[in-house]
């Protein structure tokens, strides 16, 4: 029988590169964390629905990529493609936009699935880090989400990014602009699919990444030329704030973005090192999305960093990320009664807090000592038969090569005192 593998367009995160994941997804948090956004966890899959109507009928989301089931009860499931959506949800079935404190800030990190093309930076399965701002209209919400995305990235040593931004406008001035927009597409040479998207969502044209199409697309009518008086200040607002606080944007009248949901402000970062799939996180506003959910008016604000793309774009700076070792000692037991007294001083520093490993399996030394080197630790502690009869242990600083017997009874303390 042959082994079986990985499903197309995923793959597994092993050691030691899933510690890179881990240090990403925590980069990513940690200044949300810091900024009043509390931790929310949802269900891997919800109701097809929320997503069709939540990320829009006509995205690609919806019409190709969603993996949907039928489960043995006849629900309609999907698994989640993005979440936004879910969030909202979550935040509106408990009732959080009613304790009378809004904006709702809330984080979360997890798996999402599409049914895409898989290829380098594109996986059917991938990580997102996001954040989610309910119920507020302020310009200074959706600085502080990008803001604290340029931080995330920052701190992890990346150079190469560009931050996009647009404005998508709202319900007064995009249907003024959709309209215009559609007159001139219709006036293209665009394939039967292309077509059909002029009617149902025209804004998606421009996002549209084909040579053929966007030259056909220089002239075409402008976002910003519609704009209303309240989206332009709104606007402006948000581009004063961010260089206020030294995060270097681009005006990018083409960033449409592929969700049906938003409006006003949109955003994108964009990694140089990627090729096609550069794109590394987005969001925007998405005041109407609470309603289209069956939920009241919750003018909102988001974005979702991919934690592969990321870790992509790590990869391309060459940056190495400052790891802790994973383990800082390593038991070394010569013979029987060594394995069980040393492995009770494992537990001991375990218990103690320091990460501790041990060489398994009855291994000779030189294998055992092989083994400590792998693992990164600082410390060995070696016992043989002579050792315990003396009532210590070897202990050998594995960097310098040094080594001196320490009393087994303060060998905890000994290097409690070391790593301090
Ligand atoms: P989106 O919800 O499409 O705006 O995606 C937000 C971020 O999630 C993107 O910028 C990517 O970093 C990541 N992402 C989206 N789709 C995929 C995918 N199929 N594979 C890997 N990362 C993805």
């Amino acid at each position: 029988m042959s082994t079986f593998n990985a499903p197309k367009g995923t793959y597994d995160l092993l050691p030691p590169d899933s510690a890179k994941f881990l240090a990403v997804r925590e980069a990513i948090a940690a200044p949300l964390r810091n900024s009043g956004y509390g931790y929310v966890e949802t269900p891997g899959f919800e109701n097809v629905e929320l997503f069709a109507r939540g990320v829009g009928e006509s995205t690609d989301i919806v019409t190709k990529e969603m993996y949907t089931l039928t489960t043995k009860g006849g629900d309609e499931l999907a698994l989640r493609p993005e979440g936004t959506a879910s969030v909202l949800r979550a935040a509106l079935e408990a009732n959080l936009h009613k304790t009378g404190n809004l904006p709702v800030k809330l984080w979360y990190s997890g798996s999402y699935y599409r049914y895409e093309r898989p290829q380098k930076g594109r996986y059917r399965h991938f990580s997102q880090v996001g954040a989610e701002a309910i119920g507020a209209e302020d310009p200074l919400l959706d600085a502080e989400l990008i803001i604290l995305a340029d931080q995330a990235y920052r701190s992890l040593g990346l150079r190469e990014f560009r931050i996009l931004l647009n404005s998508l406008g709202d319900k007064e001035c995009r249907p003024v602009y959709r309209t215009a927009l559609q007159d001139f597409l219709r006036g293209l040479d665009l394939d039967e699919d292309t077509r059909r998207r002029v009617d149902i969502n025209p804004l998606r044209v421009l996002d549209d990444k084909r040579p053929d199409v966007q030259k056909q697309l220089t002239g075409a009518p402008v976002l910003r030329d519609y704009l209303c008086d309240a989206c332009k200040a709104y606007h402006e607002e948000v581009r004063e704030l961010l260089t206020a606080a030294g995060v270097a944007f681009e005006d990018d009248v083409k960033l449409v973005r592929g969700l049906d949901y938003y409006t006003r402000t949109t955003f994108e970062f964009v990694h140089d090192g990627l090729g096609s799939q550069s794109a590394v996180g987005g969001g925007g506003r998405y005041d109407g999305l609470s309603e289209m959910i069956g939920g009241p008016a919750l003018p909102s604000v988001g974005w979702a960093l991919g934690v592969d793309r990321t870790v992509l774009a790590l990869e391309a700076e060459g940056i190495e990320l400052e790891l802790p070792p994973t383990t800082e000692v390593f038991a070394v037991p010569l013979g029987e009664e060594a394995r069980q007294v040393l492995f009770t001083t494992v537990t001991e520093l375990r218990r103690a807090g320091v990460a501790t490993d041990f060489a398994y399996g009855g291994k000779g030394l030189k294998n055992a000592m092989k083994s400590a080197n792998r693992s990164g630790a600082r410390y060995a502690i070696v016992a043989g038969e002579r050792d315990l009869a003396e009532g210590v242990v070897q202990l050998k600083d594995l960097e310098s090569g040094e080594q001196n017997p320490v009393p087994l009874a303060e060998v905890v303390t000994t290097l409690l005192e070391k790593r301090a």
